[in-house]
């Protein structure tokens, strides 16, 4: 139903202006209605807003933007494999996820919010901060204490107010809520209108190949925003006739925190060890869209892969040989590749997700 946000757990609908964050059954919301993409709408200047008729934004006309987007999807060679690279690191603050925070900031605004929280000590945070910098909305980033990186350095100089939350992540994400209960939880873990933004990357890729279906994505997944904004635009196309299958979406994980694999396999995912780990970027226990995400992977033909620290190391200098200068969250799925040869000549994109300035490896 247009204008309304469903619950998939209960199948309750919330008017989009009400602003609800989740169900009050304790679910994540989706879009209760869908989008038909016709490629004769693609025709603005190459930038996010170029898809806004498949963009859940009622005046993309007063949209915040810096005209970013199209990022290069460059062929180069990679562990002994020919991949395209969609090179999403270049974006506005160095990651892709820029593309979840543009719909999120600006749903965000024609919602008339003017503070909200969000829970993340990575590239969430300064996308966020970055996005909501331009238009004065205040942003309350929770995390971890102890955690003091490029990443929230960068959220901070933008602006965002930090607090830092002792414990676990888990008691962060919780601190989060609580704080949520008089603000907005603009959560990129869960928020829908986030991954309508990571969305982006899959429509720009597939008008960079002429329409042309890959035969598989690597994606570094953590909470499954990136991986579930591809899915949502491949779904689109394929309902609207433009694509006829749907490249094998590979879900890459590290070895210290695999909750997709150990789903699969009936285990409850160990808790992160103290120190910091390698794929920082995807280290999250619990993703609230596990079951979406495995979902997505198993109707693609995709695996869930796992790959152990040295594989990373091994990728993130194979790229930066090739002047691809990477963080290692973002080398996981590079690392991948090791294990999964495609099966025919048919081309596999490597979503290069964060930029290499951004880690101290
Ligand atoms: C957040 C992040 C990921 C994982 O994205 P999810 O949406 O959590 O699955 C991958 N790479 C980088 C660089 C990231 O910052
Ligand atoms: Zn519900």
């Amino acid at each position: 139903m247009k204008g309304h946000l469903l619950c998939p757990a209960c199948g309750t609908l919330y008017p989009q202006k009400e602003a609800a964050w989740q169900c009050s059954c304790g679910s994540y919301l989706d879009l209760a209605y869908t989008f038909t993409p016709r490629p004769e709408d693609f025709s603005g200047p190459q930038g996010f807003l170029r898809y806004c008729s498949v963009l859940p934004l009622e005046h993309p006309d007063k949209a915040f933007t810096f005209n970013e987007g199209f990022t290069p999807l460059h062929l180069t060679e990679l562990l002994g494999q020919k991949v395209l690279v969609k090179m999403d690191f270049l974006l506005t603050t160095g990651s892709f996820k820029d593309r979840g925070a543009f719909v999120l900031i600006n749903k965000c605004r024609e919602l008339g919010i003017r503070h909200f929280v969000e829970d993340s000590s990575g590239n969430a945070a300064s996308s966020m901060a970055a996005y909501a910098a331009p238009v004065g909305l205040e942003a309350h980033i929770y995390m971890q204490a102890g955690i003091s990186s490029a990443k929230t350095m960068q959220a901070s100089a933008y602006g965002a107010r930090l607090y830092k939350i002792p414990g676990s992540r888990e008691d962060c994400a919780r601190a989060a809520e609580e704080a949520a209960k008089s603000s907005y939880y603009a959560a990129h873990t869960r928020n829908p209108y986030f991954l309508h933004g990571t969305k982006t990357v899959i429509y720009e890729m597939m008008e960079q190949l002429g329409w042309e279906v890959p035969s598989a994505l690597f994606i570094p997944v953590g909470c499954g925003s990136q991986l579930l904004g591809i899915w949502l635009g491949l779904q689109e196309m394929k309902r609207a006739g433009l694509i006829d299958r749907y490249p094998r979406l590979m879900a890459i994980q590290s070895e210290h925190c695999s909750p997709l694999k150990d789903h699969l396999e009936g285990r409850d995912t160990p808790h992160l060890p103290k120190d910091p780990i390698l794929a920082e970027g995807i280290a999250i226990r619990r993703p609230p869209r596990l079951k979406q995400i495995l979902q997505a992977v198993q109707e693609t033909g995709g695996r869930t892969l796992v790959v152990p620290d040295n594989h990373i190391m091994e990728a993130l200098k194979a790229a930066a040989a090739k002047g691809l200068y990477i963080e290692p969250t973002s080398a996981a799925a590079v690392a991948a590749l090791k294990q999964y040869k495609a099966p025919n000549v048919r081309l596999s994109v490597v979503v290069l997700t964060g930029h290499g300035l951004k880690s101290k490896v």
